[in-house]
Protein backbone atom coordinates (compact mmCIF):
# COMPACT_ATOMS: atom_id res chain seq x y z
CA UNK A 1 0.00 0.00 0.00
CA UNK A 2 1.54 3.36 -1.07
CA UNK A 3 1.98 5.97 1.64
CA UNK A 4 0.76 9.86 0.91
CA UNK A 5 1.15 13.08 2.69
CA UNK A 6 -1.82 14.86 1.84
CA UNK A 7 -1.89 18.94 1.79
CA UNK A 8 -5.35 21.03 2.61
CA UNK A 9 -6.41 24.35 2.84
CA UNK A 10 -6.08 26.02 5.95
CA UNK A 11 -8.83 28.31 5.29
CA UNK A 12 -10.78 25.67 4.82
CA UNK A 13 -9.37 23.54 8.07
CA UNK A 14 -11.84 25.70 10.16
CA UNK A 15 -15.17 24.12 8.95
CA UNK A 16 -13.90 20.90 6.94
CA UNK A 17 -12.90 17.55 8.90
CA UNK A 18 -11.26 16.16 5.79
CA UNK A 19 -13.90 13.07 6.41
CA UNK A 20 -14.08 12.71 2.20
CA UNK A 21 -10.46 12.93 1.81
CA UNK A 22 -9.62 9.62 4.36
CA UNK A 23 -12.72 8.12 2.61
CA UNK A 24 -11.32 8.48 -1.08
CA UNK A 25 -8.02 7.26 0.13
CA UNK A 26 -8.99 4.44 2.33
CA UNK A 27 -11.04 3.22 -0.69
CA UNK A 28 -8.57 4.15 -3.67
CA UNK A 29 -10.77 5.97 -5.46
CA UNK A 30 -11.01 9.93 -6.80
CA UNK A 31 -7.21 11.25 -6.98
CA UNK A 32 -6.23 7.37 -5.80
CA UNK A 33 -7.99 5.62 -8.28
CA UNK A 34 -4.65 4.54 -10.20
CA UNK A 35 -2.85 3.75 -6.58
CA UNK A 36 -5.86 1.37 -4.93
CA UNK A 37 -6.06 2.03 -1.42
CA UNK A 38 -3.58 4.30 0.35
CA UNK A 39 -2.36 4.88 3.74
CA UNK A 40 -2.09 8.71 4.99
CA UNK A 41 1.05 9.12 7.01
CA UNK A 42 0.51 13.18 7.38
CA UNK A 43 -2.47 15.55 7.13
CA UNK A 44 -1.29 19.05 6.75
CA UNK A 45 -2.59 22.54 6.05
CA UNK A 46 -0.49 24.95 4.03
CA UNK A 47 -0.07 27.15 6.67
CA UNK A 48 -2.10 30.14 5.61
CA UNK A 49 -1.78 32.16 2.48
CA UNK A 50 0.39 32.30 -0.01
CA UNK A 51 0.82 28.29 0.83
CA UNK A 52 4.44 28.73 1.55
CA UNK A 53 4.30 26.41 4.24
CA UNK A 54 3.06 23.50 2.17
CA UNK A 55 6.70 23.19 0.26
CA UNK A 56 8.32 22.62 3.79
CA UNK A 57 5.51 20.90 5.12
CA UNK A 58 5.56 18.80 1.88
CA UNK A 59 9.29 17.57 2.15
CA UNK A 60 8.82 16.59 5.95
CA UNK A 61 6.29 14.31 5.08
CA UNK A 62 8.13 12.67 2.26
CA UNK A 63 11.11 12.69 4.85
CA UNK A 64 8.60 10.57 7.04
CA UNK A 65 7.94 8.09 4.45
CA UNK A 66 5.56 9.44 1.64
CA UNK A 67 5.59 8.30 -1.67
CA UNK A 68 3.21 10.93 -2.61
CA UNK A 69 2.30 14.03 -2.16
CA UNK A 70 -1.51 15.06 -2.41
CA UNK A 71 -2.85 18.87 -2.57
CA UNK A 72 -6.58 18.22 -1.75
CA UNK A 73 -9.85 19.13 -3.70
CA UNK A 74 -9.91 22.21 -1.49
CA UNK A 75 -6.91 23.66 -2.90
CA UNK A 76 -7.70 22.87 -6.22
CA UNK A 77 -11.29 22.34 -6.42
CA UNK A 78 -12.57 24.94 -4.02
CA UNK A 79 -14.50 22.16 -2.34
CA UNK A 80 -16.88 22.41 -0.26
CA UNK A 81 -17.08 25.94 0.18
CA UNK A 82 -16.67 26.96 -3.80
CA UNK A 83 -13.41 28.62 -3.39
CA UNK A 84 -10.11 27.47 -4.86
CA UNK A 85 -6.88 28.64 -4.42
CA UNK A 86 -5.33 31.20 -6.19
CA UNK A 87 -1.82 30.47 -5.32
CA UNK A 88 -2.68 26.48 -6.91
CA UNK A 89 0.37 27.22 -9.51
CA UNK A 90 2.83 29.07 -7.31
CA UNK A 91 2.52 26.35 -4.80
CA UNK A 92 2.53 23.36 -7.06
CA UNK A 93 5.56 24.20 -8.81
CA UNK A 94 7.23 25.22 -5.12
CA UNK A 95 6.54 21.93 -3.88
CA UNK A 96 7.63 20.13 -7.22
CA UNK A 97 10.84 22.00 -6.86
CA UNK A 98 11.14 20.79 -3.37
CA UNK A 99 10.33 17.29 -3.58
CA UNK A 100 11.44 16.13 -7.19
CA UNK A 101 10.30 14.70 -9.68
CA UNK A 102 10.26 11.30 -8.35
CA UNK A 103 7.58 11.77 -5.87
CA UNK A 104 4.37 11.95 -7.49
CA UNK A 105 2.52 15.06 -6.65
CA UNK A 106 -1.43 13.88 -7.10
CA UNK A 107 -3.15 17.20 -7.26
CA UNK A 108 -6.91 16.24 -5.98
CA UNK A 109 -8.82 13.73 -3.36
CA UNK A 110 -12.10 13.95 -4.44
S1 LIG B 1 -2.80 29.61 0.08
FE1 LIG B 1 -4.52 28.64 -0.93
S2 LIG B 1 -4.69 26.67 0.08
FE2 LIG B 1 -3.53 28.00 1.45
S3 LIG B 1 -5.01 29.04 2.83
FE3 LIG B 1 -4.69 30.37 1.06
S4 LIG B 1 -6.37 29.80 -0.35
FE4 LIG B 1 -6.12 28.10 1.11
Amino acid sequence: MKKVGIIRCQQTEDMCPGTSDFKVAAEGKGGFEHLGPVQIVGFVSCGGCPGKRAVSRAKLMVDRGAEAIVLASCISRGNPIGFACPHLDAIKAAVVRKIGPEIELIEYTH
